[in-house]
């Protein structure tokens, strides 16, 4: 069956309550468009879970702040179809901006603590519109998964949170960042780049590869993990840098040092030139950090 193009909310919630008649599983895979490998990974791990995978292509203007790049963003629906067709996509719900938001909408979720930090400081009502737009998609494609990319670190959080708080009946699964040859993470921003910039845009996954090394060295000290990483961006001169942090990855707690075991989360995000870049990277603290040591050397 060729992918169908859907536009309006009602036609999109006849579908869903079909499909859950059938009893079949949805699943779904929000995007903003202008799809890479990053998206199309997300599909199939939908169409591994479910039985009917459902793309939604939606530049939500809720999430981008005044200043931001919601007007300039990329579109392209026709190749879009076809990637989301070719990578195992039923359906593509693509409403329009009055669609989901008629005049005077006034409805949104807004999380506490989570949102204070990290994005949500540099973008201060990005999560509102996210969560936001993300419990309108699940009211109207029904699923029974949605798929998320790592690479939204802390948008994966926030979206677990609002759905176990508001008592959303799906679940939420995390697919791993999908990345260039270089390191950098696909996005669609990156599509922005200007050949030098893209060429320095490694120096992003190098620094959180760097703190990961002396990480599994046995550094703790969460100030010096983030001093390793801004060095190594600081390689790049023209950098400016928004943070370059280490967190707890399930609550982006910042205690001084971090312990045994512990899961945590680098995360990056720094302009190249006019582009914002986002990166970040999971690790759990060695139990040991002298044992590692001692097997670093051994392995050289
Ligand atoms: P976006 O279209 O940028 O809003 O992204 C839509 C979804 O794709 C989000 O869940 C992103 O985290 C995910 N995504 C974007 N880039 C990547 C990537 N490089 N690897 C894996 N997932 C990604």
């Amino acid at each position: 069956m060729p992918i169908e193009l859907i536009e309006t909310v009602g036609r999109m919630q006849a579908i869903a309550d079909e499909l859950r008649a059938d009893g079949k599983k949805i699943a779904v895979v929000p995007t903003m468009g202008f799809l890479h490998r990053g998206h199309t990974s997300l599909m199939q791990k939908g169409r591994e879970l479910a039985d009917a995978v459902v793309t939604t292509l939606f530049v939500n203007p809720t999430q981008f702040g005044p200043n931001e790049d919601f007007e300039r963003y990329p579109r392209d629906l026709d190749r879009d179809l076809e990637m989301a067709e070719e990578n195992g996509s039923d359906y593509l719900f693509h409403p329009g901006v009055t669609e989901m938001y008629q005049d005077n909408y006034s409805t949104f979720i807004m999380l506490k603590g989570i949102t204070d930090k990290f994005e949500g400081r540099i973008r201060p009502k990005h999560f509102n519109g996210v969560a936001t737009v993300c419990a309108k998609l699940f009211n109207i494609t029904k699923p029974h998964y949605a798929i998320f990319g790592q690479k939204d670190y802390q948008q994966t959080l926030v979206v677990k949170k609002f759905v176990r708080e508001l008592n959303f009946d799906l679940d939420i699964v995390v697919a791993p960042i999908v990345r260039e040859s270089d390191g950098l993470a696909m996005s669609s921003r990156n599509t922005y780049l200007n050949d030098d910039d893209r060429r320095d845009a490694g120096i992003l996954f190098a620094a959180l590869e760097e703190a990961r090394k002396e990480i599994v060295k046995g550094e703790r000290r969460r100030t010096t993990i983030n001093g390793i990483m801004h060095n190594v961006l600081r390689s790049v001169p023209s950098i400016k840098i928004d943070y370059a942090s280490s967190a707890d990855a399930e609550n982006l707690g910042e205690p001084e040092v971090f312990l045994d075991g512990e899961r945590i989360v680098l995360m990056i995000a720094c302009y190249l030139g006019r582009t914002r870049l986002i990166d970040n990277s999971i690790i759990t603290i060695p139990e040991d950090p002298s044992v590692r040591r001692y097997d670093f050397k051994e392995g050289l």
